[in-house]
Parts: C-alpha cells; sequence; structure tokens
C-alpha cells in the first residue's frame, strides 16, 4: 500500500522512548516528567465521591460549568484579570491537546509559526500536520530568551509566535522585561501568541510568574495553556484548560468539539471542588523548590555541571567532563550501565547545537527516588 507519512521525519517521542528503556533495565527514572509520589487523598476522594454520586456521562463541551468559575477565580486571583466563564475558558485533555486545538483553530497552509528551540516536542509536528511552517529559532546564552532572534525571525506570512514559561526542558522562566518585549514586538500585527504555562506554579525563589495574562496587549492575542495535572501531580488524568479571549475561543472550541468533545466528568467534578482551596495550588512552588535544591546539593558532588533551574520540574546539566558523547547515546548508556534514565535535550531541536552535551533530569520525585539517583550519578 502506497502510503505518504503526514510527518515523516517523526518517531517515537523521546519520553516514551526513554521510560521504556528505564523499565526495561530496571534504572530510576528521571526522564519522562511525571511525580512518582501519590495524588492527595483528598482529591481522590472527591474523584470517588463524583463517580459514586453518578457524574460518569458526557460534561458539558466547554467543561463543567463549576470547574471553569473555579478556574476563573484561580485566574482572577492569581492574575488579576476575569476571563469571561462561558466564552473564554475550555477544559481540555491535557495541555497538549489544547496545544494541539489552537494550532489546528487558527494556522492555515503556509503560516508561519515561530518556535523557540529547545521546544516541547508536540510543537513543530502539530504546526506540520496542519499545514504550517515552523520557523525554529533558539533561546540564547544560559537559555534565555533572545528576544532579538525571535524578532528577526517575524515575516509578513508569521501567524502565531509559541512561547512557553517556565521552560520545558530548560528549566527558565520569562521575565516581566522578556513578556514586554514580546509585547513591543506583536504590537501592530496580527500574530498570535500561544502561551505554554503549564508549569505556572513552579517558579522558584520568589520570582512572580510572568503570565501572558497579565499583559493586555498580550492576552489580546493569546491562547494561554495549563495543566492539572503538573500542579495536582496527576500527569495520568490528562486534564489542562486553555484561556484565549471570546473570538478566539469560539475558533478553538470549533476544532475541540470534533477532537474530544469533552473531558472526562468525574475529575472535573472533583477538581472544581479541590481547587476552592487555593493552599492546595499555592504550596507546590515552595514543594519543588525543595526538591529542586536537594537534587542540586547532592549533584555537588558528581561530574554534572547543572545549569540554572529557575522553573518547571527540570534540571537540565551538562556532562562534558564526563563524555564527548551525543546526548542521546550517552543517555541510553547511563541508563544501561548506571541505572538512572534521563531526557536527552537534542530532540528538542531542529538542528541541536554541535558540541552541546546536556541532559535533562526530572526531580518530580520522593526525596528516597532523588538520594538513590544521585548516587548513582555521583559514580559517573
Ligand atoms: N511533559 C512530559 C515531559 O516533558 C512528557 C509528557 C509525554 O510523555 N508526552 O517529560
Amino acid at each position: 500500500m502506497a502510503l505518504t507519512s503526514k510527518l515523516p521525519h517523526v518517531g517515537t517521542t523521546i519520553f516514551t522512548v526513554m521510560s521504556k528503556l528505564a523499565s526495561e533495565c530496571g534504572a530510576i527514572n528521571l526522564s519522562q516528567g511525571f511525580p512518582d509520589f501519590p495524588v492527595d487523598e483528598k482529591l481522590i476522594a472527591l474523584v470517588d465521591k463524583a463517580m459514586r454520586a453518578g457524574h460518569n456521562q458526557y460534561a458539558p463541551m466547554p467543561g463543567l460549568p463549576a470547574l471553569r468559575e473555579a478556574i476563573t477565580a484561580k485566574v482572577q486571583r492569581l492574575y488579576g484579570f476575569q476571563y469571561d466563564t462561558d466564552a473564554e475558558v475550555t477544559v481540555t485533555a491535557g495541555g497538549t491537546q489544547a496545544i494541539f486545538t489552537a494550532i489546528g483553530a487558527v494556522v492555515h497552509p503556509g503560516d508561519e509559526v515561530i518556535i523557540v528551540d529547545p521546544a516541547y516536542d508536540c510543537y513543530s509536528p502539530t504546526v506540520e500536520l496542519f499545514g504550517g511552517k515552523p520557523l525554529h529559532v533558539r533561546l540564547g546564552d544560559d537559555m534565555k530568551f533572545d528576544a532579538d532572534a525571535v524578532q528577526a525571525a517575524i515575516t509578513p506570512r508569521t501567524r502565531m509566535l509559541m512561547i512557553n514559561t517556565p521552560h520545558n526542558p530548560a528549566g527558565t522562566i520569562l521575565r516581566d522585561a522578556d513578556m514586554k518585549r514580546i509585547a513591543d514586538m506583536l504590537r501592530g500585527t496580527d500574530i498570535l501568541l500561544l502561551s505554554d504555562e503549564v508549569y505556572e506554579h513552579l517558579v522558584f525563589d520568589g520570582e512572580p510568574h510572568a503570565s501572558a495574562i497579565n499583559y493586555p496587549e498580550l492576552r489580546e492575542r493569546a491562547f494561554v495553556i495549563f495543566s492539572f495535572g503538573k500542579v495536582f501531580h496527576a500527569t495520568g488524568w490528562k486534564m489542562g484548560y486553555a484561556l484565549a479571549p471570546k473570538q478566539l475561543m469560539a475558533e478553538f472550541r470549533k476544532v475541540h468539539q470534533f477532537n474530544v468533545f469533552s473531558v472526562n466528568t468525574p475529575m472535573q467534578v472533583a477538581l472544581a471542588e479541590y481547587m476552592r482551596d487555593p493552599a492546595n495550588y499555592l504550596k507546590v512552588p515552595a514543594f519543588y523548590q525543595a526538591k529542586r535544591d536537594r537534587f542540586a546539593a547532592g549533584m555537588k558532588k558528581s561530574r554534572f555541571k547543572l545549569l540554572p533551574c529557575e522553573g518547571s520540574y527540570f534540571q537540565t546539566a551538562d556532562y562534558s567532563a564526563i563524555s564527548d558523547e551525543n546526548d542521546l547515546d550517552f543517555a541510553q548508556r547511563v541508563t544501561r550501565e548506571f541505572g538512572v534514565a534521563t531526557i536527552p535535550l537534542s530532540p528538542f531541536y531542529k538542528e541541536p547545537p554541535s558540541g552541546q552535551h546536556l541532559l535533562r533530569f526530572c526531580f518530580a520525585k520522593q526525596d528516597a527516588t532523588l538520594d538513590a539517583a544521585i548516587e548513582k550519578l555521583c559514580r559517573i
């Protein structure tokens, strides 16, 4: 059968590859980003209660009103802006589905979309699937946002700029000055913004999260994407949401309704109630900062050189002092020979910078898991 692939360059995601290798080798899995500790019993009990109360059929297409209200209340509290609960909030099956749907809703064949490498691996293939042209630029020194590089990539065909803060895989954040530069460069254009903020609560050292929502000029042209999985340690629930001005959200929902139609009901009932207590999300930054610090302190004795981690639950580290192997080979060897699985950074680039030797470690793990991994990594 003659079959022309729509994504000829795409293989299996590095997350699946490394998690599979980790389980085959019995290695400690610091690769794919997910917590190895349990979800809060209170939240589990709320899901159980919702199922037993009969909330097991389709939710409304944009999401349960009670959950959308809880989302707008939380966003108002944190970012000081009131989205329209009916028209501007949609509950999604995780951040990836929200990103896919937003791109599918607005990117036409031939439109250019600016992607900043290293970029989360779903961005570029999704743009391509809808006929768009990904234009890749790079983060600058120390994995910081390079506004000049982004500005230089803008053309009359640019339809969208994709940003991500806190950044996966780099672990850096965008700050007020970056957001203002982005507002400057988009002013007077029809360029849309997709702001992937799934790690919004994982910002450390007292820094504020510079959400696109805080900047009216950005918010008015933005899909802002969030994740319940990251905040409430339940990545397998595949729950997230998208916020956008009415006109953009109307287009988003045209795609969403035929993509998943709606998202699972009992989790929505439970999350709506759980979010009523802001402590459930406000405690997240300190919780993860302690894990970042524990991992960094332990790794001081290793030969890895840690890059600054300002947010997310990922720590990047340079292994140049250990090996000059490419990162894919090195990550696989470390998994097999030293029993710790990590994520190499090259799959996050259109063209990986030559001579770059970086791995990403996920520190969303129990202290005992981190300590065991540190011990093994210090032997390398
Ligand atoms: N977001 C997770 C990570 O970066 C992976 C999710 C996935 O496997 N698709 O590790």
